[in-house]
């Protein structure tokens, strides 16, 4: 009887061990990654109050996966986008203003090309210019940030973005008083790499030269402007966002990056009112986002690249009324940034640990 009973202790035992060696993780059906560039934890707690009183809901506030994230580069405690945003999409720490390269200058592998290679789409939507920082660290590599030139032309031989939306006409040879193209206009090179072209307002600027590989749309000449310095007619970034999916086929096996990117300037420049407006768009956009992918079949990261102008909340009322904040800098500051996950695979996202492990994470999902 003895003898019976350790052999199926034995056996439950090596069973159940067993199991949790193999527990499958359940893969998402999309991948989502919203960055708020210059968002630190006091951002996104004032971005939360703001919500309230402007009758939407806080939608960061339903993520049960919350961490803190480290964000230092190969040679400063400080980072810039460029560095953050190489660590991110392609899994290692960097110097800063280095794209897509490790410290010793070799390219590193983009998440566009992991989730290409997997047969998804890729999209990358952000309200700044396409040659900023954080978008182009994932199709672009340079030691330099600001060679706008070479960012261009990875832009132009990229092989795995489907929809890119963006500022940043103005350094693609267009005519910045009639928005018409000049003769050495890169748009054309992307349009004979097999983008249809979109302009300001979405308006169609160039069908594709070859088979139709995606879609770009340029829709202002530098950044976007701040949400509470719209023109007329101007979209707001939540309504571009959807603009920018619906570009889509489908609404499975989507990755897509979305940078509310203009946090950070409204930073650089101390400007409370940009600041508030950029705060509550990006609790618009990100509602949308958990409203447009189901949640069960999706896995959300939403994360900030660094904090930028060292904000604090001296006082005001829990509703959101009366805050009175300071800045502290003009500039990146160091400091934990949230990393706030949730859905399919989020269990592998759990405590401290720098921005650099976030990909190879995601790999982790899928293998
Ligand atoms: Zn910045």
């Amino acid at each position: 009887m003895k003898q019976i009973f350790s052999f199926l202790l034995i056996f439950v035992l090596s069973v159940s061990l067993n199991f949790a060696g193999t527990t499958e993780l359940n893969k998402p059906e999309n991948v989502i990654i919203l960055v708020c560039d210059g968002m630190g934890f006091n951002h996104m707690y004032f971005s939360e109050l703001l919500t309230e009183k402007n009758g939407i809901k806080p939608a960061s506030r339903e993520f049960e996966n919350i961490c803190l994230g480290l964000n230092y580069t190969s040679d400063s405690l400080v980072t810039d986008s460029a560095a953050a945003a190489t660590a991110i999409f392609r899994g290692s720490m960097t110097k800063a203003g280095y794209l897509g390269l490790n410290p010793e200058k070799e390219e590193l592998e983009s998440i566009g090309s992991f989730f290409k290679n997997m047969g998804w789409s890729v999209s990358i939507i952000t309200n700044t210019a396409y040659y900023d920082a954080t978008p182009a660290g994932i199709y672009a590599t340079s030691t330099s940030r600001d060679d706008t030139e070479k960012i261009t032309n990875d832009l132009i031989k990229n092989d795995f973005i489907d929809v890119l939306i963006a500022g940043g006409l103005e350094k693609l040879g267009v005519n910045s008083f009639t928005g018409k193209l000049k003769k050495n206009s890169s748009l054309n090179a992307l349009a004979e790499n097999g983008y249809e072209i979109l302009g300001i307002n979405f308006s169609y600027l160039l069908p594709p030269k070859t088979t139709k590989k995606g879609t770009m749309a340029f829709i202002s000449m530098g950044n976007m402007n701040f949400e509470d310095d719209k023109l007329e007619g101007e979209l707001a970034f939540s309504e571009v966002v959807k603009e920018g999916l619906d570009l889509l086929d489908n609404d499975e096996n989507v990755f897509a990056m979305i940078e509310c990117g203009r946090i950070d300037d409204a930073c650089h420049i101390n400007d409370d009112e940009s600041l508030k407006a950029e705060l509550l768009e990006f609790q618009r956009v990100l509602n949308f986002l958990l409203e447009r992918f189901p949640t069960d079949e999706t896995l959300f990261i939403v994360l900030s690249d660094h904090e930028t102008g060292g904000i604090c909340l001296n006082s005001g009322f829990p509703d959101g009324t009366n805050i009175l904040f300071h800045w502290g800098s003009f500039d990146h500051t160091a400091s934990y940034v949230p990393i706030l996950v949730k859905g399919n695979g989020s269990e592998l996202f759990r405590g401290i640990f720098h921005i650099e492990e976030i990909f190879p994470n995601i790999k982790k999902i899928f293998e």
